[in-house]
């Protein structure tokens, strides 16, 4: 851990830090960087909190963050996304990303994508190629959708955000995408991650089910180490001993995230939640809790969706859900 002294801290400061790290039982090295005092720890565990009441410090970092390129201090004031002209991430009115788990059809993703655009949404989601858990289950409609794609964005006018599985589905969609989606299931996908950041589109991903926080910043860092500096954080749950819910979405993330990086929060409630009927609660709570957008399924025809119809919203839902979500955001001090 590293302590960093305020600009113009006294000798007395430094006494002050190397004393409490006595305290604690550290080894303190101090030394000189430019115009600042710093002191090195080493020898126990401890948090930043444990310095947190000297006001001679101006930040305390973990050595390994000290070179992470999500980490908060590279970008004091938050990355905004720009999604086609759409932004999303600090100081940006709430963004409200929804629409079907899969496209299914013309008839399936254009009637939504219009339903949609008419309450409001700007940015559409909706899977081509997808992730299936078991090999027998509904694949996508793949390569077939690509100028779905084309049609929503030009003659519906909405923004499209859809996941790419791999290196290969990444080149096939880039041109027709205004962000692409790297699921729970690639989080740490490094060679789909490096191609990541070699796209020319703001890219959405996704925490793994069983993928800490710190592992999710790494993931983050392949992609921004390529060069591509418009990368959103997405929570959707991760796997508890819970079985009142598919996943248990972990709201603390949101604060967390936006803590340790500058990157925007994306929460997704829906594949969280894994049910229809908890879905609007757990992303108002998202709004509440900081997250930068949400991204909810929708679908014209849950029943007889072809992927996640029982955690999609039925579009008069979703119609009623939005101007809610709306006032949270400015219920906790934020454009809607
Ligand atoms: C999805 O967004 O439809 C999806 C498959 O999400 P996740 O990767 O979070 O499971
Ligand atoms: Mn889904």
């Amino acid at each position: 851990m590293l302590i960093v002294l305020q600009p113009g801290s006294t000798p007395a400061d430094l006494e002050a830090v190397l004393a409490r790290a006595r305290k604690l039982g550290l080894t303190a090295q101090p030394a000189q960087a430019g115009d600042r005092r710093i002191v090195a720890l080493s020898g126990g565990s401890t948090d930043a909190t444990a310095f947190s009441d000297l006001s001679c410090v101006a930040r305390v970092q973990r050595v390994d963050d000290a070179f992470r390129l999500s980490a908060r201090d590279k970008q004091p004031r938050g990355t905004v996304l720009d999604i086609g002209g759409v932004r999303l991430g600090s100081g940006q009115p709430l963004c409200v990303i929804a629409g079907p788990c899969s496209l299914e059809s013309p008839e399936q993703a254009l009637g939504i994508a219009r339903t949609l655009k008419q309450a409001g949404v700007r940015i559409l989601r909706g899977g081509l190629f997808k992730p299936r858990t078991s090999p027998y289950s509904f694949q996508g409609i793949q390569e077939e959708g690509l100028k779905l794609l084309d049609e929503i964005r030009a003659t519906v006018g909405l923004k499209v955000v859809t996941e790419a599985v791999d290196e290969r589905t990444l080149d096939l969609l880039e041109p027709h995408a205004d962000m692409l989606q790297i699921g729970a299931r690639n989080m740490q996908n490094f060679s789909l991650l490096r191609r990541a950041g070699k796209c020319r589109l703001p890219v959405l991903l996704k925490r793994g089910a069983g993928a800490t926080l710190d592992e999710l910043l790494t993931a983050a860092d392949y992609i921004l180490a390529g060069g591509n500096t418009q990368v959103a954080l997405c929570e959707r749950g991760i796997r508890t001993f819970s079985s009142h819910s598919r996943y248990t979405l972990d709201l603390a993330a949101v604060p967390a995230l936006h803590e340790l990086s500058h990157l925007p929060v994306v929460v997704d409630p829906s594949h969280g939640a894994g049910v229809r009927s908890r879905v609007p609660a757990m992303a108002l709570a998202a709004v509440a809790a900081g997250a930068d957008a949400v991204m909810v399924e929708v679908h014209p025809e849950p029943t007889v969706a072809r992927s996640d119809g029982q955690q999609s919203l039925y579009p008069a839902q979703f119609a009623e859900l939005l101007p809610r979500l709306q006032a949270v955001a400015r219920a906790a001090g934020r454009e809607a």
